[in-house]
């Protein structure tokens, strides 16, 4: 790791970090050619919410803890950038809610599937968790796409009732609305199609999300759903606080 990296610090401390998994992940063979503009398009937005979870995303992670404890067939989508910058954490957050993960990539190439796999069965071993991680051998399509990425697994992503799916594509998230399932999103771009489609939306950063979804799960309480939770507010929210974040006044 880079000197200014590994010194927790320095003022981006964290912002480094997320940067550095990211180009051990590229080496790795984990990451598509566009996966270091969508994380860009990530700190961008991360920026203008002053880098924090702001109290709505709070709301709406309680929410999709409730919903993915209360599930039948939850699911974990896992694409490159999150198995880069939270693989273990996820792969916790799946042992603790026992719910399989699968990868399901937008440019699946057998290469990357692979590195993809060796990297999270390594954690998962070094770590002792009992997780199911589908992906290998995708044997079911997601209706209404097109191509490798509609691939997915029978008994994973297809038969799932409550799906949480980070930084996920918004053509994809549609799809999977459109099967009848409860999705979940981390979106730090509250405009985004992602955001917009979702049956919830974190509008957050994906380590931070996933550290206080295993927060909530740690504690003693069993996760209650929000009363009368409404996805179209979280977004506002969102919306009004980098408005106010960015006012002169602040
Ligand atoms: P959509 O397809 O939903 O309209 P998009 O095509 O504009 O979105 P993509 O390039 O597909 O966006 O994906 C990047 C998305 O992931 C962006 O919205 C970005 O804000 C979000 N993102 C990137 N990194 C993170 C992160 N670490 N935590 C949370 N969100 C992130
Ligand atoms: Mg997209």
């Amino acid at each position: 790791m880079s000197e200014i990296a590994a010194d927790p610090s320095h003022p981006r401390y964290q912002s480094l970090l997320m940067r550095h998994r990211l180009e051990e992940a590229e080496k790795k063979g984990m990451l598509a050619g566009s996966a270091l503009i969508a994380h860009g398009r990530g700190e961008a937005f991360d920026y203008l919410l002053g880098e924090q979870t702001i109290p709505s995303a709070m709301i709406a992670t309680q929410q999709a803890v409730a919903l993915m404890a209360s599930a039948n067939h939850p699911i974990i989508s896992l694409n490159g950038n999150v198995v880069a910058l939270a693989g273990k954490e996820v792969l916790h957050l799946a042992h603790q809610l026992k719910c399989p993960v699968e990868i399901n990539i937008f440019y699946r190439t057998p290469e990357r599937m692979e590195a993809l796999l060796f990297h999270l069965n390594e954690i998962k071993q070094q770590e002792g968790l009992d997780v199911e991680i589908f992906g290998a051998e995708p044997d079911a399509r997601i209706p209404g796409l097109e191509g490798p990425r509609a691939n997915c697994s029978k008994q994973g992503i297809f038969e799932s009732d409550v799906i949480l799916v980070p930084l996920e594509d918004g053509d994809r998230c549609e799809a999977l609305v459109a099967m009848g399932k409860t999705v979940l999103v981390i979106d730090l771009n509250p405009l985004s199609r992602t955001a917009r489609m979702a049956s919830v939306t974190i509008v957050d950063e994906l380590t931070r999300v996933i550290s206080n979804m295993n927060r909530i799960l740690l504690s003693d309480e069993s996760p209650q759903q929000v009363e009368k939770y409404q996805n179209a507010q979280i977004l506002q929210e969102a919306l009004a606080h980098i408005a106010t974040f960015l006012s002169p006044e602040v």
